[in-house]
């Protein structure tokens, strides 16, 4: 907002008839003395009064959607005709009985944030629960946004659920004990639980303190926090909670990720897949899931999907899968085609002037958006204690507002603790090919990822060469010396 925004002359005054029965001590009448007497105070003049009937008869109306169907739909005549005037410049600021309440749906806010900050009108409320006229007042509408569209979302996903429950497709297996994070049929996410994953993942990727998962398990036992057998906690049962791909919402099939399931996923991808690569670097083992680190980096070009890790009757492959949406005609050998990419990428790295680059990117510019990204957030949540501080939030829009950003916050952190830069520096520390076995795959396609960002296509296989793997069906969509 410029603060050279001019005081409203022809401002609109919203109120609103209601039927809700806290609003009743705030007749129209009532709504519209307090919002003159902000106007005198703020030396504002109103031009017009619009009414916005909000009784249940006038709530939602059947509208056609674009897509010729219909749906009952709250309408909002005098919001829509406030928004039209400001957005014109026929008025020049809006005061409401309460802003959030009159635009209760986000599409609604959104239009009025958009329209306060293209034509730097204000935009006030009486009740003090929404001032649009400050950059602060603006993040926290924005923030109320994302709030209602979160919830709106779950919504969606949780219909959407619904239906996907009757395809036989991603099932979980059922029977047995029920997976930690999730009920007995393994479609819904018992939230106490996800939150203990999650603690589960920060601990292990924490960056300053990583913890050991013997530590988690006697923290947990200590807390008195219930497995879901009833067992104790154990290093053991936090790995196998951890890194199994359900967590991360994808489907595992001896050991390979196979595709995304139709639960929930409790973990973000990239947050499962470095707890998975910490996890199995600390051990010294390979994980088997993260076995087919050139799944996201092979591409078929004959439909433009990805391909996937897939054991199929011949051994693994890297697959276009059809069950993921792809033509199902492209196929490699997978560990033949690892063991070309390796060679490549190990020539790559070898080669001096490819190196000096890498050093560069290793130091630099990869993670820079979501550090940037990160410290917009890390400010708005300082604004946003300032808010509650000054009292300009309640504590519960404080709370609700912090969590969100918190988990973006985490999510950040864990990105930056987890890309390539990481991986290139202990890659370039040393001996790069003695480095390069000593990788995660989950390390090994960081790399690969960084070197050729749009990763390989894979050429059909040419039948009049019988079975032998041609490693030339493997060429680079867009090279790091192009
Ligand atoms: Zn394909």
């Amino acid at each position: 907002m410029k603060p050279t925004q001019n005081t409203p002359k022809r401002a609109i005054l919203l109120v609103r008839i209601s039927d809700d029965k806290a609003e009743d001590a705030r007749g129209v009448g009532r709504q519209e003395a307090d919002g003159r007497a902000l106007a005198d105070r703020l030396g504002w003049t109103i031009a017009e009064v619009i009414t916005e009937n909000d009784t249940s008869a006038f709530k939602r109306r059947k509208v056609m959607l674009p897509d010729g169907s219909t749906a009952l739909r709250t309408v909002r005549p005098g919001f829509r005709n406030a928004l039209d005037k400001l957005s014109s410049g026929a008025r020049d600021g809006l005061i409401a009985d309460d802003l959030d309440r009159v635009a209760r749906d986000p599409r609604d806010l959104e239009d009025l944030i958009d329209v306060v900050e293209q034509r730097h009108i204000p935009a006030i409320a009486t009740t003090g629960s929404m001032r649009l006229d400050n950059d602060a007042g603006i993040t926290m509408a924005r923030v109320m946004v994302a709030i209602a569209n979160k919830s709106s979302r779950d919504t969606r996903r949780r219909v959407a659920r619904k239906h996907q429950e009757l395809a036989e497709e991603g099932k979980p297996g059922g029977g047995g004990f029920r997976g930690y994070g999730f009920t007995r049929n393994g479609m819904e996410v018992i939230p106490a639980e996800a939150k203990v994953i999650r603690w589960m993942a920060e601990r292990i990727l924490d960056p300053v303190e990583p913890w050991a998962l013997n530590r988690i398990a006697a923290d947990l036992e200590r807390r008195g926090v219930p497995s879901a057998t009833g067992a104790k906690w154990s290093g053991r049962s936090v790995r196998s909670i951890v890194t199994k791909p359900s967590v991360a919402g994808l489907r595992a099939h001896k050991g390979e990720v196979v595709g995304p399931a139709v639960w929930s996923a409790i973990l973000e991808r990239d947050v499962w897949e470095a707890v998975c690569a910490t996890l199995a670097g600390r051990a010294g083992s390979t994980d088997l899931t993260l076995k087919r680190w050139l799944t996201g980096a092979l591409w078929c070009p004959l439909c433009r999907h990805s391909l996937t890790g897939w054991q199929g009757n011949h051994g693994p492959r890297y697959w276009c899968a059809t069950p993921l949406g792809g033509c199902g005609k492209i196929a490699i050998k997978a560990d033949r085609a690892e063991a070309e990419v390796a060679t490549r990428v190990l020539d790559l790295l070898t080669k001096p002037n490819i190196l000096q680059r890498l050093t560069a990117i290793a130091t630099t510019s990869v993670t820079e958006d979501v550090r940037r990204e990160l410290a917009e957030d890390e400010a708005q949540l300082k604004q946003l204690a300032g808010m509650w501080a000054r009292k300009e939030l309640t504590f519960a829009e404080y709370r609700e507002a912090r969590a969100i950003i918190e988990d973006r916050v985490k999510e950040s952190r864990t990105l930056v603790q987890s890309s390539a830069p990481r991986v290139l520096r202990s890659l370039l520390a040393g001996d790069v090919r003695k480095g390069w076995e000593r990788l995660t795959p989950a390390g090994k396609r960081e790399v690969v990822l960084t070197l050729l960002p749009d990763g390989y296509e894979v050429g059909p296989h040419d039948r009049s060469r019988g079975n032998a793997f041609d490693p030339r069906r493997l060429t680079p969509r867009a090279a790091l010396a192009a």
